[in-house]
């Protein structure tokens, strides 16, 4: 009979490895679980978290101006970058200890070491140089951000992994990139006080989401003073006196102090030993994985962003702890990926569950569309000049919501409530019974009446 050192190897102590292993322990495996850089990954230490606290960061240059129109007076105010990274970085070290607390509290063995894959069954921990044999492996090691395309002078630009230590704050930069990380740094930044330049390829930003909303949240970075370089893309970067020389496509220059690159991220598999257990990865480097994130290999599995399904920590998570009670909880579970409610902490911000328009009717045929933009009670006194934009698109055959659409202040809060109503399968007849909170800006989804006229192409001959 084989015997195995542990029951469970998980490679990547991030969002997803984190909860498997912890589940996994639960239901009394004997895990081991390797992170060769920070546990709580990126999400913890250089994504979710310490983005989110920058956004926030950057919204007090609001608050300091609204403030006036309602009666007091706010004195000069002063921002300090280094002050805002120790805060930052004092959080996160306290967050990876609560982490790793939680997996050794649950009985995880946790190995600081880069770790890769010697067969199907056996992990080789590069520190030590063990060799673990696991009755099963868990492949949850995330995906780092690149610098593509490769341009000469690319090495001068930096990622979102070196955005968070930055020593200063520049007062110039171009963040590239048309996603949502590139569109939440372009709007921190600017927030902050920096020049903002965001340069994109595409004529809108966010490629996937509703139309409408692309088009308004590149209204309101414009009216924000972000310059917005569209249908253009980096061809070089040079070193200079003055800064960085970034030349664009149409032959312009521009000289900043700083080039964040947010164009693209790439799973951590290479060099991860997948050939040895006869995995093969996809033309991106994911790894492939059926419902249940099994991978051709029956003893090795794959959660999180290395198999490039949605890739988001919640559906890390909740990869991780379905693939837990599924392998040793005796409860197969299948995460459902089409109905994920999403945030883009852009400043307005957006709240996205469902489908867009295109996609909707693509999908349904008959839709109604609802929408409304609109400026928000505390803009009438602060003078702010954010709008709030709404859209539900519902499928006429059935009713159902199928897409509801936010950009405005809090629409990251507002959508996951609304995520619940559509997860359920709400029907438009639902949200119009539902009462009004008044006053507030989400009622607005409650109370919208009339689709828009859709203009039909006229028919020919
Ligand atoms: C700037 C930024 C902002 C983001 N904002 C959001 C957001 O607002 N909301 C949201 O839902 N998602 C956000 N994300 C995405 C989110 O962070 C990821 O989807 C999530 O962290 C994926 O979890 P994971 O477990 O797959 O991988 P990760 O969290 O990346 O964890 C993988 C871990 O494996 C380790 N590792 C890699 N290779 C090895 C090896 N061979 N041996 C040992 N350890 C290894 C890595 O060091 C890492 O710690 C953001 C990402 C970025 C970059």
């Amino acid at each position: 009979m084989t015997s195995f050192d542990v029951d469970l190897f998980v490679i990547g102590g991030g969002s997803g490895g984190v909860r498997a292993a912890r589940i996994a322990a639960g239901y009394g495996a004997k895990v081991m679980l390797a992170e060769e850089y920070r546990v709580g990954g990126t999400c913890v230490i250089r994504g979710c978290v310490p983005k989110k606290l920058m956004v926030y960061a950057s919204r007090f240059a609001d608050e300091f101006h609204d403030a006036q129109g309602f009666g007091w007076s706010v004195g000069e105010t002063r921002f300090d970058w280094a002050t805002l990274i120790r805060n930052k970085d004092r959080e996160i070290d306290r967050l990876e200890g609560i982490y790793r607390t939680n997996l050794e509290k649950a009985g995880v063995e946790i190995v600081d070491s880069r770790a890769v894959i010697a067969d199907a069954h056996t992990v080789h921990v590069l520190k030590t140089g063990a060799r673990i044999r696991a009755r099963t492996i868990l492949v949850a090691v995330g995906a780092h951000p690149t610098l593509e395309p490769v341009i000469p002078g690319g090495e001068l630009g930096i990622t979102s992994n070196e955005v968070f230590h930055l020593e200063q704050q520049p007062k110039r930069i171009l963040v590239v990139g048309g996603g949502y990380i590139a569109v939440e740094f372009a709007g921190v930044f600017a927030g902050l006080g920096s020049e903002v330049t965001l340069l994109h390829r595409g004529d809108m930003l966010l490629r996937g989401f509703d139309d409408d909303v692309r088009i308004a949240l590149g209204e309101a970075y414009a009216q924000r003073g972000i310059n917005l370089a569209l249908g253009r893309t980096l061809t070089s970067l040079e070193k200079t006196p003055g800064g960085i020389a970034a030349t664009l496509s149409d032959g312009s220059i521009l000289t900043v102090d700083q080039v964040l690159v947010a164009t693209g991220r790439r799973p951590n598999t290479k060099g991860l030993g997948l050939e040895n257990a006869g995995i093969a990865v996809d033309e991106v480097g994911a790894i492939p994985v059926d419902g249940y994130s099994q991978t051709l290999i029956p003893s090795i599995y794959a959660v999180g962003d290395v198999t490039n399904r949605a890739n988001l920590t919640p559906i890390a998570i909740r990869e991780g702890h379905a693939f837990a009670d599924t392998v040793f909880g005796n409860k197969p579970t299948i995460v459902d990926h089409d109905l994920i409610p999403t945030a883009v902490f852009s400043t307005p911000e957006i709240g996205v569950i469902g489908c867009g328009e295109a996609a909707a009717r693509a999908i349904y045929g008959e839709i109604d569309v609802y929408k409304t933009a609109f400026r928000p009670m505390k803009a009438t006194l602060s003078g702010g000049k954010d709008r709030v934009f709404m859209k539900l698109i519902v499928d006429k055959a059935t009713d159902k919501v199928v897409g509801v659409h936010i950009m405005g202040h809090d629409a990251g809060e507002m959508i996951q409530l609304a995520g619940i109503a559509v997860t359920m399968g709400a029907t438009k007849a639902d949200f119009d019974r539902t009462v009004a909170v008044h006053p507030t800006a989400a009622e607005e989804l409650v109370t919208m009446r009339t689709p828009v006229v859709v203009k039909k192409p006229q028919a020919v001959g």
